[in-house]
């Protein structure tokens, strides 16, 4: 049994990591290669500089096969398939019999990591692989084979566009996107019915047309089949650690380092203020620290919530820690406890003269 994890062969302008995990397992099938389970998707620290969009890795687990080789069927399709001429594109991939640990993977979601020492790893377990340029996709490639399913999973159904409509505008019919939510409550984040926004579609120029994330990954299959859409020219199922929150760490505010993910509890310190771009920002403070926390124009109605907080309420927000000014990228939140807040209310108007009217005393009405 041996291990396959590949990374950081998209760009900006097209291309995406799973399509390319999509060729590579019909390559090993035409090769007489055994895959085992599903092909895994990975998200790992969401907060790095570098990352294209989702910062997602991929994995495989394949059984020993004599006569043919693993490596050059790997590289042959990573070579082409990434998008290397892109100078952000910096691909790698790991072939190991052995497992990384898991610690591996929880510090990659959590931590930034180096290449010298994911390399250092990679020679311990006596592993094959490759890093293109500057090698950096070796990190990904490496944590991917490192996740291990079994404590918490979700799955992914991603659909592929036939080639001559990459680039174009997607077809995807809102309708049928709503209809299979309703149908389907295993499945999660498929239609936004406040802005309208159908979730199950990429914005980039990729080869994906849709993909629909779920609990049940044979739930996902009956899913599938309600969405009304432009040809599909293949599709597969991932598993992955969306939604998994294994990216999230319980700090004190004094303890908060950039590019980390974190569960903080505090008092808002200040009432939260709406700063240009429509972002809204609050003070947390807890044991005499203070950080701001900021709840940025894209969470659209989440905004609005925040917004309504007080001096004095008691949160725990969950988020994302931008490096300057050092702020929580606020995903989400739980209140606590809400202080009361006492407003002087306008005195009721006049029916005939529709003037406000005046208390002639003190229990004289
Ligand atoms: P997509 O989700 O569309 O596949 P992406 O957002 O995953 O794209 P990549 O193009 O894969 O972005 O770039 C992310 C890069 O960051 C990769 O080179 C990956 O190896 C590296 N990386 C991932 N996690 C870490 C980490 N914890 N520390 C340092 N580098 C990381």
């Amino acid at each position: 049994m041996f291990w396959i994890g590949i990374d950081d062969t998209d760009s900006t302008t097209g291309g995406c990591t799973t399509y390319v995990m999509y060729h590579l397992m019909q390559e090993l099938q035409k090769n007489h290669c055994k895959i085992v389970g599903h092909p895994r998707l990975v998200r790992l620290n969401p907060n790095i500089p570098w990352k294209t969009r989702g910062n997602g890795a991929l994995s495989l687990k394949v059984e020993e096969s004599k006569n043919i080789s693993i490596y050059q069927i790997v590289s042959r399709v990573v070579e082409n398939y990434a998008h290397i001429e892109d100078p952000k594109t910096n691909p790698g991939f790991v072939i190991s019999r052995k497992k990384p640990t898991y610690k591996l993977y929880l510090n990659a979601v959590r931590e930034i990591l180096k290449v010298d020492e994911i390399e250092s790893v990679l020679k311990l377990l006596d592993a094959e692989y490759k890093g293109y340029k500057n090698r950096r996709g070796l990190i990904g490639a490496t944590a991917a084979t490192a996740w291990s399913p079994r404590l918490d999973k979700t799955y992914e159904l991603i659909t592929y566009r036939e080639r001559k409509r990459w680039g174009t505008e997607r077809f995807v019919d809102d309708v049928s996107v709503m209809k299979m939510d309703k149908k389907y409550p295993t499945t999660f984040d498929n239609y936004d019915y406040k802005n309208y926004h159908n979730r199950l579609v990429p914005s980039s120029p990729c080869p994906v047309l849709y993909g629909i994330r779920g609990e049940k990954s044979k739930e996902l299959i009956k899913a599938q089949k309600m969405i009304v859409s432009e040809p599909v020219d293949g599709w597969m199922i991932f598993e992955t650690n969306q939604g998994t929150d294994d990216h999230l760490m319980k700090k004190n505010i004094e303890d908060v380092k950039p590019f980390e993910s974190v569960i903080m509890e505090g008092k808002i310190s200040k009432n939260p203020i709406v700063i240009k771009g429509g972002h809204v920002i609050f003070t947390l403070e807890s044991n005499d620290y203070i950080i701001d926390c900021a709840a940025y124009e894209p969470t659209k109605q989440f905004r609005e919530i925040v917004r309504r907080l007080s001096k004095g309420d008691a949160v725990k927000v969950y988020g994302g820690v931008r490096e300057q000014p050092l702020t929580i990228n606020v995903e989400k939140m739980k209140v606590n406890h809400l202080v009361k807040v006492f407003e002087k209310i306008e005195n009721p108007v006049c029916p005939s003269c529709r003037k406000h009217m005046k208390s002639i005393g003190n229990r004289q009405g």
